[in-house]
């Protein structure tokens, strides 16, 4: 089959974290509310009513294109994106068009174990349109209705260079894009519940020294669908080549259920929308001192993060990948650091246990009532084999449901701990004279009564001696007994 140069380039919206809409005083917590609730004049276009900028929004878009090393225009300018939507009351979105926040970024992240770049277009800001509702909520059969919460709520969108070429990079850029918008707190970045929403636009091509017909495909839901959007999309365009077609310039959607894309509509081209700047707002000059300003309030990045972890820590980049890729779990390790400076130890612990018990609890590290001191706490104990680690274990789920210190959890369990190796020892011992036999058996070379005897001495511990220790312990007494 003849090779194909594969071409991507996303462009993802971001739900920014306001807590009023865009141009209005209406909330931006449309989960779970009644519809059409989170309303007013503005939002709903009525005639007569006019939009004030909310400065938060725009600082937000600013931070984000900061993230993205996007040069910052001296002036924005909101256009009006003319069409009609039965979600879209005003028949226009007020959206950016030749001065946007941001152009000329990237971003660079890794991907197959190498790391990649990736330039960024422009980072705009924009207002979200409203929702229809086919189903539920009460609505007669074969009706529709919209929900107009959504209207105005600020969205900024990051918008690729066709830089990216098959779906892993696709997704680990998305993967990138989400931690960095959560890093900053532009977004909480969930895709589904559609505060990200990523349009993907692909094309093939038979030469890489040209690119093909891109086709955009929208309504993936999760970063899964995309990841499969683009793999069913590119077999297909590869297909209608090789079969001597063409591929057409159009929208897709993705069908999650079917596992395929479908024609939409053909693709729209910007003098379709009409754009013009919007007569009832002004452009809004940035001025460099407050670029500056959002600069500074920039965190460590998780890219940037990830390399210092690498070299301070002596972590592997897949270690610190996952160790960065949220900010509260750097902070949380970091803080395990500043008190126990045993990054490998502390590492480990990180990317197992804890890890588990989030997932198991699907919560995040701050929801869980642990915290790094009882953490480090408990890493000690095992350290100094105080505690075995099976019993760490049953304490560390523990501590992130009902948080606590280790010694008032191993009171609460009734879990006495084995305070030194003298104890240990003792026990060793006596399990050794209560079981002549097994000594005996041992001595003539059955293994498996070694195995008998670990099993007494964690009866006689209650199972809170750590096995490895125990054998040792018993090795060095059936030796020394000779
Ligand atoms: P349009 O004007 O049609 O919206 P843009 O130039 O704004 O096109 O690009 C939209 C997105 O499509 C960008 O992310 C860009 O990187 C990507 N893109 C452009 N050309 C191609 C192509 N031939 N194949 C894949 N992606 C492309
Ligand atoms: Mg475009
Ligand atoms: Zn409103």
């Amino acid at each position: 089959m003849a090779d194909f140069y594969v071409t991507i380039g996303l462009e993802v919206h971001c739900q920014l974290l306001t807590r009023t809409k865009m141009f209005c005083q209406c909330g931006t917590d449309y989960i779970g509310k009644a519809p059409n609730t989170l309303v007013c004049p503005v939002c709903m276009g009525i005639p007569g009513s006019l939009p004030v900028l909310n400065e938060k929004a725009l600082e937000l878009a600013i931070k984000t294109a900061l993230a993205f090393r996007c040069e910052i225009l001296p002036q924005v300018v909101f256009h009006r994106k003319n069409y009609f939507y039965p979600d879209l009351p005003k028949g226009y979105q007020i959206s950016q068009y030749n001065f946007p926040v941001g152009v000329n970024g990237f971003v660079e992240f890794f991907t197959q174990g190498t790391k990649k770049r990736v330039r960024i277009k422009r980072v705009h800001v924009e207002e979200d349109a409203g929702k229809l509702i086919h189903e539920g909520l009460g609505l007669p059969p074969n009706s529709s209705g919209v929900d107009f919460n959504r209207c105005g709520i600020p969205l900024v969108e990051i918008v690729t260079e066709p830089d990216i070429h098959s779906p892993e990079e696709a997704r680990d850029y998305l993967v990138m894009l989400r931690s960095m918008v959560r890093y900053i707190g532009a977004s909480d970045g969930n895709m589904e519940e559609g505060s990200l929403r990523c349009d993907a636009n692909v094309s093939v091509s038979p030469s890489p020294l040209e690119l093909g017909t891109k086709v955009e495909v929208k309504n993936m839901n999760s970063f899964r669908s995309v990841f499969r959007a683009l793999h069913y999309e590119i077999e297909r365009q590869k297909r209608v080549l090789l079969e001597g077609g063409m591929v057409i310039q159009e929208t897709r959607h993705w069908d999650e259920r079917e596992g395929m894309t479908v024609s939409a509509r053909g693709k729209e081209e910007a003098e379709d929308y009409r754009y013009f700047p919007d007569p009832d707002l002004l452009p809004v000059a940035i001025k460099p001192e407050d670029v500056e300003e959002i600069e500074k309030t920039l965190p460590e990045l998780p890219l940037e993060r990830r390399e210092r972890f690498m070299t301070e820590y002596e972590l592997t980049e897949s270690e610190a990948g996952i160790l960065t890729q949220e900010k509260d779990i750097a902070d949380f390790f970091e803080a395990c650091l500043r008190e126990f400076r045993k990054p490998r130890l502390v590492c480990n612990w990180m990317l197992t246990e804890v890890l588990k018990n989030l997932n198991e609890l699907n919560i995040d590290i701050m929801q869980s009532k642990i915290t790094p001191g009882s953490l480090v706490e408990l890493i000690k104990m095992v350290d100094k084999k105080e505690i075995s680690g099976t019993i760490a274990k049953d304490i560390l789920e523990e501590m992130f449901v009902s948080g606590g210190k280790v010694k008032e959890i191993m009171a609460r369990k009734g879990i006495s701990f084995i305070t030194s190796e003298k104890e240990l020892e003792r026990i060793a011992r006596e399990a050794i004279e209560k079981n002549p036999q097994s000594v005996a058996d041992y001595l003539s070379g059955k293994e498996k009564a070694l195995h008998f005897l670990i099993g007494q001495v964690m009866k006689m511990t209650r199972g809170q001696a750590d096995p490895e220790t125990v054998k040792s312990l018993l090795l060095k007494e059936l030796s020394s007994g000779e």
